[in-house]
C-alpha cells in the first residue's frame, strides 16, 4: 500500500533554525492548493500501487487551510486511489490555530491523527527558537483536540538548543509527559548556514551545544520517555503501544508514496521524484528533479531507514536481493559496532540499541556501498 503527502509551505512567521521549503507570502495560499489540485490530478499515476495506507499534511503549516480545504485534499485522493484502505491521515498543526471553532471544524474531516509542534514548554526558549507561540497556548491547544475528540495526537520537541538544556529541558519533558499524549518526535536541534541561526552562529551571537551536551540530553529525552512508557522505535520518535507514525513507517520501510506541493517527494519503488521551486515558481507550473536508483544506491537507501529503526536490517534480505559478496561485505563492516556495543547482531538481524541511535549516521556511513 502505498503513502500520500501534501506540502502546504506557508508560515506566518518563519522559526529561526527552520531549513523547510516555507514561505511567508500567505496571500498565495489559493493559487498553491489549485495547483496541487491540478498536480495530484497530473502525477497520480507515478504510483504504481493504487491502495492508500496513509495521507499526511505537511509544511510549512497546513492548519493554515480550513478544515474544509483539506478535507477537499481527501477527497480528490478518494476519486483518483482506492481509499478504503486508509488508517491514518494525519495534519501537522501549529498551536496558536487550535482555536475550539477550527477543532470543532476539523473533527468533521476525515483527519484521525495531529502532529503539533511544540518545540518546547519554555516560554525563553520557544522566544528564542522564533516560535510564534507560547507553552501555555500549546498545552490549551492539546487540551481543545481531546475535547474535540483527537485521541491519536503526536508532539514535537527540540533538544540540544544551547542555553535551555538542564532543568528547561526537564520541565519540558515531564509537561509532555503530564498531556498523555500518543506519540512523540524529539530532534536534535540542528543549525544550516542558509537560516538565521545558521548566520547568528557565523557572526558568534549563538553557540552549538558540545557532543557531550548532545549526548547527555540524547540520554535525557530516552530516559523520560521510555520510563513513562513509550517505545523509541526510531531515531527520533517515541510511540505508546499501536500508535506508530503509520505514514512515517511506509518511508522507512520501502513502499511506495506520492509527495504533493513543493518541497515533496515522491518514490514509485525506482524512481524517485521531487519539486523544490520556490512558490512563486511552482504556482507558474511544475518543474520536478528526479533520480532512478541503482542497485547500490537501493543497497544503500535499505541500510539507511532499517538502521534508524529499532528492528534494523536483515543480512538476509541483503543476500537475497544484492548478492552474497554484499552481504558478506556488510557483516564484515558492522563487527566493530558489535563489539562496541553499537549494533546488536541476533541471527541475521543487526540493529542499533535504542540508547546508540546517537551515533546511527556513523555506523549507517559506515556501512554504505
Ligand atoms: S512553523 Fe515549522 S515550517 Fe514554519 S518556519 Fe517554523 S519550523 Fe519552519
Amino acid at each position: 500500500m502505498a503513502a500520500i503527502y501534501f506540502h502546504i509551505p506557508f508560515c506566518k512567521r518563519l522559526c529561526g533554525y527552520c531549513d523547510f521549503l516555507r514561505s511567508v507570502k500567505i496571500q498565495h495560499i489559493p493559487q498553491v492548493v489549485e495547483m496541487m489540485h491540478k498536480e495530484l490530478e497530473e502525477q497520480h499515476s507515478f504510483l504504481t500501487e493504487r491502495e492508500i495506507k496513509t495521507i499526511y499534511f505537511g509544511g510549512g503549516t497546513p492548519s493554515l487551510l480550513h478544515p474544509s480545504e483539506i478535507e477537499r485534499f481527501i477527497d480528490h485522493c478518494r476519486a483518483l486511489f482506492d481509499c478504503s484502505t486508509v488508517e491514518e491521515i494525519t495534519v501537522e498543526v501549529n498551536p496558536d490555530d487550535i482555536t475550539e471553532q477550527y477543532v470543532a471544524e476539523l473533527a468533521k474531516s476525515s483527519v484521525n491523527r495531529i502532529s503539533m509542534g511544540i518545540q518546547s514548554l519554555d516560554n525563553q526558549c520557544l522566544k528564542f527558537m522564533g516560535r510564534r507561540h507560547s507553552a501555555e497556548q500549546a498545552v490549551e491547544a492539546v487540551r481543545r483536540l481531546r475535547e474535540g475528540g483527537f485521541d491519536n495526537i503526536s508532539v514535537d520537541v527540540i533538544f540540544g538548543v544551547d542555553g535551555f538544556g538542564g532543568h528547561s529541558l526537564e520541565r519540558t519533558l515531564q509537561g509532555i509527559l503530564d498531556l498523555d499524549v500518543e506519540h512523540i518526535s524529539a530532534y536534535h536541534l540542528t543549525i544550516e548556514p542558509t537560516t538565521r541561526f545558521g548566520r547568528a552562529l557565523a557572526k558568534g551571537e549563538i553557540k552549538q551545544v558540545s557532543e557531550q551536551c548532545s549526548e547527555d540530553e540524547f540520554m535525557a529525552v530516552h530516559q523520560a520517555l521510555t520510563a513513562a512508557g513509550y517505545e523509541h522505535y526510531e531515531v527520533s520518535n517515541f510511540a505508546k503501544s499501536g500508535y506508530r507514525s503509520r505514514h512515517n513507517s511506509s518511508y522507512w520501510t520501502g513502499s511506495q508514496y506520492l509527495g504533493i506541493g513543493t518541497g515533496a517527494h515522491s518514490f514509485n519503488g525506482e524512481e524517485r521524484r521531487w519539486c523544490e521551486q520556490r512558490v512563486e515558481e511552482y504556482i507558474q507550473g511544475v518543474i520536478y528533479g528526479s533520480e532512478t536508483l541503482s542497485a547500490d544506491e537501493k543497497l544503500n537507501e535499505y541500510l539507511m531507514v532499517s538502521l534508524r529503526r529499532i528492528e534494523g536490517f536483515d543480512l538476509q534480505t541483503v543476500a537475497d536481493k544484492w548478492g552474497t559478496k554484499a552481504a558478506e561485505r556488510i557483516a564484515q563492516s558492522c563487527k566493530p559496532f558489535v563489539e562496541r556495543g553499537w549494533l546488536v547482531k541476533n541471527g541475521d538481524n543487526f540493529a542499533i540499541p535504542a540508547t546508540h541511535f546517537l551515533v546511527s549516521d556513523t555506523i549507517i556511513g559506515e556501512l554504505f556501498c
